[in-house]
């Protein structure tokens, strides 16, 4: 009989990309919406990766290519991770997929079986639950807040693993908060880790967005967390490549090949123009660019501080700032009551015409994101939009 399968029937769709959707059909209706709640840098691709996929292009290398991403590149990978990252990997430790989002669901299809659990400290990013839900397996969250900075302590790790946990999803720099777990706390949570046997889902994203603070792969750590750890890491972020769709994982030799396999049988190679880009990008990172979300993060925060009803952790990576606004719900706005950070968003975006993203989809009900990868000027209006509208908050 017709119908959809019950696996698919219980995603949630990607809630960013939904008000993301719905901000950019306001626009086009020629509403003045600003848009705080993308998830990429509004900063041009680099010129030299520009210039090598158009070269791929005219030189024909628009062909397929090795499944985990040719050998060139995965050797570039591998100069990165040695280089910034101090650990050491050969290219068949090393498999590129169509974006970092790719790379997750292939490491979950690669190592969960039914039933399996994974620790997914929360806020999270929105695709790791369902993610882990789509392969059978079972998101253990673990809640965290602003009193620990939004990063788990060994204790809470701790008293989260059980005999079926498989694996342990650690994003830092984070997004949706912001948070970095610096060096200290990541060796702190290795000590628990290394006394057990699952796999640290280490994603890295955002590793070079930084503000004040230091990054330590959990890779980095020791043997025995190398051997745990898969790395992902991708383009999208640090080089403004969020279209070109390149990811990797660094890992287990066993656990890339099964994931190569996997590729193999559902998308093949990533892009090959793609992968020409890449190889570019790795010597084409661009420092202008943490100077700029510095000065950005600094603005929104101020401004966030002097207004009621919010108060706002600093974020020390990535290009988001996660609020508070637990103080907002039960109070009304013109006679309608805010009652969850849904309703917030919903009304900041047809009242007071900013685009900003709830926190539910986060499993941060108490909070809302706001994207600061846009212009000062947009900032500086969103931020009086925002304030003018808590003044009206009763
Ligand atoms: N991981 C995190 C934490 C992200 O925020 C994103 C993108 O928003 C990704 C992974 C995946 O990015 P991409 O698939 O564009 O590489």
């Amino acid at each position: 009989p017709f119908g959809l399968s019950n696996r698919v029937k219980e995603i949630a769709p990607s809630p960013t990309l939904a008000i993301d959707t719905k901000t950019k059909q306001m626009i086009a209706e020629g509403v003045d919406v600003i848009n705080l709640s993308v998830g990429e840098p509004d900063f041009n691709t680099p010129k030299p990766a520009c210039d090598a996929a158009v070269e791929a292009i005219y030189c024909g290398f628009t062909k397929y290519t090795a499944v985990p991403g040719i050998v060139e590149l995965r050797k570039a990978i591998a100069e990165k991770l040695e280089r910034e990252n101090g650990v050491t990997y050969s290219p068949d430790e090393i498999i590129v997929s169509s974006g970092g989002k790719h790379s997750l669901y292939n490491i979950f299809v690669a190592i969960i079986n039914p039933g399996d659990e994974v620790i997914v400290p929360a806020p999270y990013w929105v695709s790791y639950p369902e993610m882990i839900r789509l392969v059978g397996g079972v998101p253990v969250i673990v809640e965290t807040d602003e009193s620990t900075g939004f990063k788990v302590t060994p204790e809470m790790l701790s008293a989260a693993i059980t005999e079926k946990t498989k694996a342990l999803v650690l994003n830092t720099p984070s997004n949706p908060t912001g948070a970095v777990y610096s060096p200290d706390e990541i060796r702190a949570l290795a000590k628990v880790i290394e006394q057990h046997e699952f796999y640290v889902i280490s994603d890295e994203i955002y590793e070079k967005l930084l503000y004040d603070a230091e990054h330590l792969s959990s890779a980095a750590v020791s043997e025995g967390m190398k051997k745990r750890t898969l790395l992902v890491n991708g383009f999208s972020k640090a080089f403004s490549m969020t279209g070109w769709r390149m990811g990797y994982v660094a890992g287990d030799r066993a656990i890339i090949k099964a994931m190569t396999s996997f590729q193999s049988q559902t998308t093949s190679n990533p892009v090959s123009i793609s992968q020409k880009a890449a190889i570019a990008a790795l010597n084409s990172f661009d420092p202008e660019m943490v100077t700029e979300f510095r000065r950005r993060r600094d603005f929104v925060l101020r401004r966030l501080e002097e207004m009621p009803l919010i108060r706002c952790i600093e974020p020390q990576g990535a290009f988001y700032a996660f609020p508070n606004i637990a103080d907002i719900l039960g109070k009304s706005y013109n006679g309608q009551t805010i009652d969850s950070s849904d309703t917030l968003a919903e009304l900041l975006l047809t009242e007071s015409k900013i685009a900003l993203v709830p926190g539910s989809g986060f499993g941060a009900p108490n909070n809302i994101r706001i994207s600061y990868a846009t212009s000062m000027a947009n900032l500086e209006k969103a931020m009086d939009r925002l304030e003018s509208f808590l003044k009206n908050v009763r």
